[in-house]
This record gives structure tokens, C-alpha cells and sequence, in this order.
């Protein structure tokens, strides 16, 4: 390992020492770019799967000293043929303990931190140690939760511009089978992951009645099975995907539909795969989007090349397609926006307040906790932080907040009606009428 250091940034080095035409706006070349990078910028790595193993060990290489990761996850079996840093005698041990340390053995002078958590775990100060987050996940409310965390700690100017200091750029790689994305996100400058939220559709089923009358796919012989069929026969006991019997039953009903339309393709792993929703992962499409990611980081960290702009996919299952979409900003977005603007009078109590949120119609939001600079104001949760903040309701807002005219606040709570509630941060501006003549100002702009 020693004797191949001195060349490690040889590479690197090339592009953070010297000028160039390509380089970013702020890009000062020089050795103490470089030295800065190892030194001070700490990197989060969300997910230690296949991408995020992939990720670790490629942010590694291209000589960032100081990363963070985590991961919720244990190792499995069925992790091992594409999650490079495990082994056989790992299963059962979490992902991002295992996944540091063998990044370490491996590449000289890195340190590792591993969380074995939930995101949602860990407090909102974790996230702002940050210099960059880059996220290798596969589910769309984790990338909500962080994207929502990360465009929390953006502040705006009284001229609406974003204040640097509080931007924390993400950089996001996602991979299903063959196809796969990587984007920066710049909060407040890019649009950020809730503003294109749409390019997230709900996963479509197929309508009934292709399923029961005009099967033309394996899937669909599979999906009547599993959705028609099953209950016909098995009336109110529902079906569960990791009993084998249960499986077994959905393929031969699915065999028997697919003979009776002369339909090829229903195989038992198939089955599984359509009845689970299993979308087979590929190593090499990992491999190709953490390189993206990687470079993506160091562009955005370092200023040595423009970064990409803002949206790259991968289509690599007819042929290979690369496309870079230039998204706008939702000027409207609740997370990356400056926040929702909620003018009150000096009486109003945290508990009125609270209510108030889940009657406003852009916000609806129930079950709520706030925090403002960090503070704890009122938690639902856990039970020992709740009754200590429960006092609290009672208290005028204005004075928790320490008589200030105006500033943000951070709430947490479910958001939308009925069964479609989702928990999410929101970032709000709240202003106090008749203190300091702030009353009568146009607040569009403040923070
Ligand atoms: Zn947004």
C-alpha cells in the first residue's frame, strides 16, 4: 500500500492544480485546493448498498479523506452478488460498519464513520456537518426526508437570493436494472427533489380489466393470479409474498392462465419477481452511476470543471442512451423554497399555532413538532421529550422564539388528508404583526 502513495493524486492533481478553460466560476488551482479537500471537506454517503458501496470506495479513491456513512440495513445472502465489499462471513452484519471498514483496509488515509440508523434518526444537526450529501438509495421517501433535511438549512436574502453559507448541495444516483440517473442538487439554484417530484410516478398497475379479459404479457398472467384469482378462491385470507406455498400457487394459476392464451414466459422466479415488484439489480449499473456521482462531488466541491446541469439518465436496455436534462426550479416548492409565510399576532400560543398549520391549505399538516434554531420547542415524540416541551404549548410563540420580529422555524409533522398522509420537515417564515413597523413591509423576500 505505502509504496503506491506518493502517485495516489497524481491524477487528481491534474485537475486542482492547474487552470483551465472548462473550470467553474470560483476555481482557484493550487496544492492548498487539493490539501483543503482532505482536510476539510466531509462528505455523507446515504446508503451502503450497491450503489453506496460502489460510492464509498469510489469517493475514496478520488482522495476525499473524511466520510460519513449510513445505512439501516444488515447484509444478506442475495446482497453479495453486486455489494463488492461484503463477503460470505458479513451476512447479518450492517451494511455500513462492514462497508467502512473495508474501504479502509483497502485505501490508505481514509477515515470512515459508519451509522447503523435510520435517517430519521439522527437530529437535524448531523446533516449540517456536512460539506456535500451524496445519496445512494432506491426509495423515493428517504430521498424526501434528506432532500427536505438538507433544503431546511437554506436561508434566503432580503432579495431573494440564497445565502451560500447555508447551501448544502446533494448529489443523487439512483439505479433500476439497466437504467439509472444521477443529479446535483443545489438547494435554492437547482431544482430539488421535491420540485421535480413528479418524475417519481406511483408505481402503475395494470387495470383490471387487461388482467381479466385481455391478457397479452407473462405480468399479466402473473397479476391475475396474484390479484383476481387469489381472492376468488382464498376469499379474505390475503396473500403473503414470503410464504413459497402461496408462490407456488400464484405461478401455477399463472401457468394455467398463460396456457389458455398461449402466452410464453410465466417462469416461478418471474413470478416472484412481478409479485414482489423485484427489480433485478446490475453491479455494472451502479458501477457507471456512482462514477457519475463521484465526479459530480468533486466538481461541485472543488469548482475544477462546471457541474452537470442538472440531470443525467442512463438507459442501457435497448443499446445505450445518455441524456442530460437541464429541470427547472417550482419557484412555489414548499422544501426549497423560502417557505411558506405565516404572519401572527405576539398572543398567539405555540398550541394555536400548531393547529393553525393543519387548517392552512397549502400545508395541512397533523401531528406536529417544532423547532426553531435548533431549539425544541414542542416534539411528539419520543414520550420523555414530549412532556418536556409540553409546557410549552400553553406559551406564546413570539416569546419562544425570543421576541424577534420574524425569522424561519422548522416543523416536522404528516402532511395531506386521509390515507394519503405523508411525514415530511417543512421550513416556515413566521412574522409577528405590529413589532418594530415590521407589520406593513412586504415580507416576500425576508427570512
Ligand atoms: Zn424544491
Amino acid at each position: 500500500m505505502a509504496v503506491s502513495q506518493p502517485s495516489r493524486s497524481r491524477d487528481l492533481d491534474k485537475l486542482l492544480l492547474r487552470p483551465g478553460h472548462l473550470v467553474g466560476p470560483n476555481f482557484e488551482p493550487g496544492p492548498e485546493l487539493r490539501d483543503d479537500i482532505k482536510e476539510y471537506v466531509k462528505v455523507l454517503v446515504v446508503g451502503a448498498g450497491g450503489l453506496g458501496c460502489e460510492l464509498l470506495k469510489d469517493l475514496a479513491l478520488t482522495g476525499f479523506k473524511y466520510l460519513d456513512v449510513i445505512d439501516m440495513d444488515r447484509i444478506e445472502v442475495t446482497n453479495l452478488n453486486r455489494q463488492f465489499l461484503f463477503r460470505l462471513e458479513d451476512v447479518g452484519k450492517p451494511k455500513a460498519e462492514v462497508a467502512a471498514k473495508r474501504v479502509m483496509e483497502r485505501v490508505n488515509g481514509v477515515n470512515i464513520t459508519p451509522h447503523f440508523c435510520r435517517i430519521e434518526d439522527k437530529p437535524l444537526d448531523f446533516y449540517s456537518d456536512f460539506s456535500i450529501i451524496v445519496l445512494g438509495l432506491d426509495s423515493v421517501e428517504a430521498r424526501s426526508y434528506i432532500n427536505a433535511v438538507a433544503c431546511g438549512f437554506l436561508e434566503y436574502d432580503s432579495e431573494d437570493n440564497p445565502r451560500e453559507e447555508t447551501v448544502k448541495p446533494m448529489v443523487d444516483g439512483g439505479t433500476e436494472g439497466f437504467k439509472g440517473h444521477a443529479r446535483i442538487i443545489v438547494p435554492g439554484t437547482t431544482p430539488c427533489f421535491e420540485c421535480t417530484i413528479w418524475l417519481f410516478p406511483p408505481q402503475v398497475k395494470f387495470p383490471l380489466c387487461t388482467l381479466a379479459e385481455t391478457p397479452r404479457t407473462a405480468a399479466h398472467c402473473i397479476e391475475y393470479a396474484h390479484l383476481i384469482k387469489w381472492n376468488e378462491v382464498h376469499g379474505s385470507r390475503s396473500f403473503d409474498p414470503d410464504n413459497p406455498e402461496d408462490m407456488q400457487w400464484v405461478y401455477s394459476e399463472a401457468v394455467k392462465r398463460a396456457e389458455l392464451f398461449g402466452i410464453p414466459g410465466v417462469t416461478y422466479s418471474f413470478t416472484q419477481g412481478v409479485v414482489k415488484n423485484i427489480i433485478p439489480a446490475i453491479a455494472s449499473t451502479n458501477a457507471i452511476i456512482s462514477a457519475a456521482c463521484a465526479l459530480e462531488t468533486l466538481k461541485i466541491v472543488s469548482g475544477c470543471s462546471k457541474t452537470l446541469s442538472n440531470y443525467l439518465t442512463y438507459n442501457g436496455v435497448e443499446g445505450l442512451h445518455t441524456k442530460v436534462t437541464e429541470f427547472v426550479r417550482d419557484k412555489d416548492c414548499l422544501v426549497c423554497g423560502p417557505g411558506v409565510l405565516i404572519e401572527l399576532d405576539k398572543s398567539v400560543t405555540l398550541k394555536k399555532f400548531i393547529d393553525q398549520l393543519e387548517d392552512h391549505p397549502r400545508l395541512l399538516l397533523s401531528r406536529v413538532s417544532v423547532t426553531h434554531r435548533g431549539k425544541n420547542l414542542y416534539m411528539q415524540a419520543p414520550p420523555v421529550l414530549e412532556e418536556m416541551t409540553r409546557s410549552n404549548l400553553d406559551l406564546p410563540l413570539f416569546e419562544l422564539m425570543g421576541g424577534v420580529a420574524k425569522d424561519v422555524i422548522h416543523v416536522n409533522g404528516m402532511a395531506g388528508k386521509g390515507d394519503k398522509k405523508q411525514s415530511c420537515l417543512r421550513k416556515l417564515r413566521v412574522v409577528f404583526r405590529g413589532v418594530d413597523g415590521i407589520a406593513d413591509i412586504d415580507m416576500a423576500g425576508g427570512a
